[in-house]
């Protein structure tokens, strides 16, 4: 497995798995615990969930998954901001603790931005990360100006990750906040790699695929995966998706299908405000 490299020094794999929308179905619950051990299986030992994923049903299907092979996952989990006051970060992590089944979250992010002044969820983190709960923490759908204002504030520059949408159809992070992120060593984690799908059937996205031998979805992953300190999570519930998205690190883009995806995503040419899903 490809990794990247924590502000700390900490090697991550280049590419997650993701569970939003997952544990809604118990008819699809087995397959997406046999998704999530296939993934475990190739090298994708970094899981993401939030407190919010079906109402904390995500987490325990984590939690059941992962049963008795806990070391070596890399766990990320996301506190809601309605609960990210100093005491509601700390009772949220705790509750997630226990669906995950776990001692410790690997790395816990702040879903979105908070009417909560961000230097006190910040306290909470620090007291998470002190008492062994949490082992680093991050942000998520932070812009360049939310990351700006988040480093300034005291303990804000521990800042390790922000997680946002970036993919082919949302290239606005380009423009500003990736080069900000490598700028402030601040690792990147790219949601919906894939579009929710949506990248799929595109035209221009199947053509590069055909040239390769390769899959919409591994052309999209590996354009994802392209930039430099940008991991990605994209959530496949079937065994064979997992595996084509494992094999997605191999493809190797060239100039020609860069330039091709390039006409049909054009790149940003100025700000653009964050997208988020
Ligand atoms: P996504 O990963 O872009 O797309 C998921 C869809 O792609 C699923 O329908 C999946 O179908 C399909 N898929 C995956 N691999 C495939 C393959 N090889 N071939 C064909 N189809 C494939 O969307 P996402 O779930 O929105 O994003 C990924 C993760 O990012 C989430 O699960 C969540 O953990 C995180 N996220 C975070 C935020 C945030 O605010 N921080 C927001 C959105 C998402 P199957 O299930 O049938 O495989």
């Amino acid at each position: 497995m490809r990794t990247l490299t924590l502000p700390g020094g900490e090697a991550v794999p280049a590419l997650g798995q993701g569970t939003w929308g997952w544990a809604q179905d118990p008819a699809r619950r087995s397959e997406e615990i046999a998704a999530l051990r296939c993934g475990i299986d190739l090298g994708m030992t970094l899981i993401d969930t939030a407190e919010m994923y079906a109402d904390g049903g995500a987490e325990e299907l984590i939690g059941e998954a992962v049963a008795g092979r806990r070391d070596g996952l890399f766990i990320v989990d996301k506190v809601l901001p309605s609960n990210a006051s100093r005491a509601g970060t700390v009772d949220a992590c705790r509750r997630s603790l226990r669906r995950l089944n776990t001692d410790r979250i690997d790395l816990y992010l702040l879903h979105w931005r908070s009417r909560t002044p961000v230097a006190e969820t910040v306290e909470a983190f620090e007291q998470l990360v002190e008492a062994g709960e949490i082992r680093y923490w991050g942000v998520s759908n932070f812009d360049r100006s939310d990351m700006a204002e988040l480093v300034a504030a005291p303990g804000g520059s521990e800042v390790a990750t922000d997680q946002v949408l970036y993919n082919l159809t949302r290239r606005g992070p380009e423009y500003d906040l990736l080069p900000w992120c490598r700028e402030h060593n601040v690792l990147v984690m790219a949601y919906s790699p894939i579009e929710q799908g949506r990248l799929l059937g595109h035209e221009g996205v199947t053509e590069v695929a055909n040239r390769h031998d390769a899959t919409p979805a591994q052309i999209a992953l590996a354009w994802v995966l392209r930039s430099d300190g940008v991991c990605a999570i994209p959530r496949a519930g079937r065994p064979e998706h997992v595996r084509q998205n494992v094999a997605a690190l191999d493809v190797r883009l060239t100039e020609e299908d860069l330039a091709e995806l390039d006409a049909n995503f054009p790149p940003p040419r100025g700000p653009q405000p964050l997208e988020m899903l």
